[in-house]
């Protein structure tokens, strides 16, 4: 069965058809490194992530390409406030969006692209689009996109040619719904520019890139260079880039080359933050690092994204995460049952397992060819969890358990969602073993209060508890 994803050019739910399979490139629009990545970027980045996964699963050569947006309004606004130069401000947030990722266990794409690297590529394509009449210099000494001169402009995000407004300008790289315009492909450098160093030389004038040209000269100028080709098989990214910032990519690299920019367009929804007491510190700009901070598993962000498709919003609460952290308990309980039970009875011959496995993989493929359907992926999964814990709460041990352990781990090492095995750094565990005491003696002074306050700091610390006859036992949850 073909892998099917809903095409945002088309609205349909299409079979993949990649340029020359099995490659596959895929472009990611990455981060902003104004700052630390907020939480909802990262819902779109797993989303990226697990997609790779399931490609590479089918048996694609994936190549996946990601951006670094070094350069643009709001880094430089933000060098600006932070009376930096603009590398010196973005650096420490590239470094932590790197972090970020292997934290959230997302694969390294195979190419990262800052903008500021390639600033040749972005003049040489401005360049290009000014001799083939399509770009324009403005009064204002920066070169403008001529919406005018590319007739099929607002294909993707079906915008009404009666909306476009031929000949107004817009300069700022955000821009609203309602107000489709020529817009700058590279902005004559002023003082802010400038004082942060974001000013590069060019033959049509000293300035800087606008944002949208970014992503189109470095995808552009990665897929030349390994494949000879100027189109993409994927092109992914969060909802909000469908307008301005897809339509313009589309603009600017069919204007310069001629062919269709990217063959699929696939766009993941949004993260709401509501309710959560993690993001009280910044309103509600909850990041991966607030997350990692509080000790929280990233299986369990992982699980939670993908128990909703990505086109649907999530909404990121306690109450879901905590849902969630259950989940991810339940996957590694039975993780380790099935290990200890693998050895027993028969593990390869036919049996309730095999059955059982063989089921799973078949409905997790069909779910996931089906415009990566992940929630129903992951029902599929727990399905299988519990169908399989009935089989070996038997008397009987059941056949086929290398087979069902072989199965459940391919699947859940897929979705990457089973627990970390954490290593307990020294000073942790002085200072469990430290409140096991203190919790002790306020048992033993009959303040079961004062214990059970204990109880909920180490829980906070993911370490539970458990008292034996032979004293308490703790393990990390
Ligand atoms: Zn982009």
């Amino acid at each position: 069965m073909p892998v099917s994803l809903f095409n945002t050019l088309t609205r349909r739910v299409e079979p993949l058809v990649p340029l020359a399979p099995p490659r596959l490139t895929l472009y990611t629009c990455g981060p902003t490194v104004w700052n630390f990545a907020h939480i909802g970027n990262f819902r779109t980045f797993l989303f990226e992530d697990l997609l790779r996964r399931w490609l590479e699963h089918e048996a694609y050569d994936v190549f996946q390409i990601m951006n670094i947006t070094d350069v643009d309004d709001r880094t430089i606004r933000a060098a600006r406030g932070a009376g930096k130069p603009l590398l010196e401000h973005t650096a420490p947030f590239t470094k932590a969006f790197y972090e970020d990722r292997d934290y959230l266990r997302i694969k390294s794409a195979h190419v990262y692209t800052p903008a500021t690297e390639y600033m040749p590529q972005m003049i040489a394509l401005v360049s290009r689009l000014l001799e083939r009449g399509i770009a324009y210099k403005g009064e204002d000494g920066s070169v403008y996109f001529s919406l005018a001169k590319f007739p099929t402009y607002g294909r993707l995000s079906r915008l009404d040619t009666r909306e476009i407004k031929v000949g107004a300008r817009v300069a700022s790289d955000e821009y609203a719904k309602d107000d489709p315009s020529d817009f700058a492909l590279w902005k004559k450098a002023d003082d802010e520019d400038e004082s942060v160093g974001a000013a590069w030389n060019a033959p049509f004038g000293r300035g800087r890139p606008g944002w949208h040209l970014e992503c189109s000269a470095m995808s552009l100028d990665v897929i030349g260079k390994h494949f000879n080709v100027r189109t993409l098989d994927i092109h992914a990214g969060g909802i909000d880039l469908i307008f301005p910032h897809h339509e313009n990519e589309i603009a600017q690299s069919e204007g310069a080359t001629g062919q269709t920019f990217a063959r699929h367009w696939l766009h993941g929804e949004f993260l709401n933050v509501r309710g959560t007491k993690m993001s009280k510190r910044h309103g509600n700009f909850l990041t991966a690092r607030d997350l990692r901070e509080q000790g929280v598993d990233a299986a369990a962000v992982r699980l939670l994204f993908f128990q909703t498709h990505y086109r649907q919003p999530v909404d990121f609460t306690d109450a879901a995460l905590e849902s969630a952290k259950e989940g991810v308990r339940r996957l590694g309980e039975f993780h380790e049952r099935l290990k200890r039970e693998e050895g027993r009875g028969d593990g390869d011959g036919n049996g309730p397992l095999v059955d059982l496995a063989t089921t799973m993989e078949d409905d997790f493929a069909g779910a996931m060819n089906d415009d990566l359907n992940a929630p129903r992926a992951v029902a599929v999964l727990f399905d299988f969890v519990r169908a399989a814990n009935r089989e070996l709460d038997k008397p009987q041990p059941p056949t086929g358990t290398a087979r069902g352990l072989a199965a459940f781990e391919g699947v859940a090492e897929l979705l990457d969602v089973l627990p970390t095995a954490r290593e307990l750094d020294a000073d942790l565990a002085r200072w469990v073993d430290d409140r096991i005491a203190a919790r002790a003696q306020a048992r033993k002074s009959k303040d079961f209060k004062a214990a059970d306050a204990i109880r909920g700091e180490l829980a906070e610390r993911g370490i539970e508890i458990e008292d034996t006859p032979h004293g308490t036992k703790w393990r990390m949850a």
